[in-house]
């Protein structure tokens, strides 16, 4: 679709993932909502899919309350609730952020639209995010647990819906923030001498699979690593951007198509 772009607020990001905090990081959310906002006034045919991480809010409670391999206990049950109680805060905060604004958001509980099966996308109901589009409002999902006919719920990441809205909608770009410059040749979190790997095709996207790794925060759903393998299963063809949201600016750069330093993938 021509004008559209589907856009991650990495939680390493929106939230205080690498603290394990239950806390959003106000300060980045705000200046990603001013930035998209700014956008969206500059160029009134951009239509945004707005997917976000979820950070401490998903990951930890589903490892504290040991919810991603199926459900068998009332307590694992309140675990679920909780948890999406919680993604949920998140997806409104971000929402309230946008519509402060002034860009008209509308919340989809990933739950309402998804149901998967061991752990994989079984349907996805793309309609209210046409809807939400065609009526000028930006829809919101975040990463949260959805009913699983194995498991009865289970994990359903940011990273993938990215890829199911990347698939159906076929947007103009992927964007997918997060806390660091891009996709390196190892951790830079751990590792001085990562470098960024610019630019990722479908010839050079096994041998990098091989090089990342997973987040250092709490992240039941496989980081850099996971997020890469999303992306490889599900682009074809859409050019996406993996850059940091920490860095002001970026955004609205890349939602101009202006360069900035990251990581550009064609597979
Ligand atoms: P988000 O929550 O923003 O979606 P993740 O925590 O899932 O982001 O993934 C980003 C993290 O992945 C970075 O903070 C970084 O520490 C880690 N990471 C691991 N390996 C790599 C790599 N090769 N290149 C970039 N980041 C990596």
């Amino acid at each position: 679709m021509k004008d559209m772009f589907v856009i991650k607020f990495g939680g390493s990001s929106i939230t205080k993932k690498a603290d394990n905090k239950f806390e959003m990081n106000e300060e980045i959310l705000s200046q990603s909502a001013s930035e998209l906002a700014g956008a969206i006034k500059k160029n009134k045919k951009l239509k945004i899919a707005l997917v976000c991480g979820v950070g401490p809010y998903g990951h930890t409670n589903v490892k504290m309350y040991d919810i991603n391999n199926g459900i068998k206990t009332d307590e694992q049950r309140k675990g679920v609730k909780k948890t999406n109680d919680d993604c949920s805060f998140v997806g409104k905060t971000v929402a309230e952020s946008l519509e402060k604004n002034g860009v008209a958001t509308r919340y989809i509980p990933g739950y309402q639209v998804c149901e998967q099966k061991n752990k994989k996308v079984e349907s996805f109901d793309f309609k209210p995010y046409e809807k939400a589009i065609e009526e000028g409002f930006v829809p919101i999902t975040t990463g949260i647990m959805v009913k699983d006919s194995e498991l009865e719920w289970s994990v359903m990441s940011g990273d993938k819906v990215i890829a199911q809205l990347a698939r159906h909608f076929r947007p103009e770009k992927v964007l997918m923030g997060t806390d660091v410059d891009g996709i390196y040749t190892a951790d830079p979190k751990v590792d001085s001498k990562a470098i960024l790997i610019e630019e990722i095709n479908r010839k050079t996207v096994p041998k990098i699979l091989e090089m990342v790794g997973e987040s250092k925060s709490v992240d039941v759903t496989g980081g850099m690593k996971g997020k890469l393998e999303q992306l490889a299963e599900q682009l074809d063809g859409t050019p996406a951007e993996i850059f940091n949201l920490f860095k002001k600016g970026n955004l609205e750069k890349v939602l101009v198509g202006k360069e900035i330093k990251d990581t550009k993938i064609n597979l």
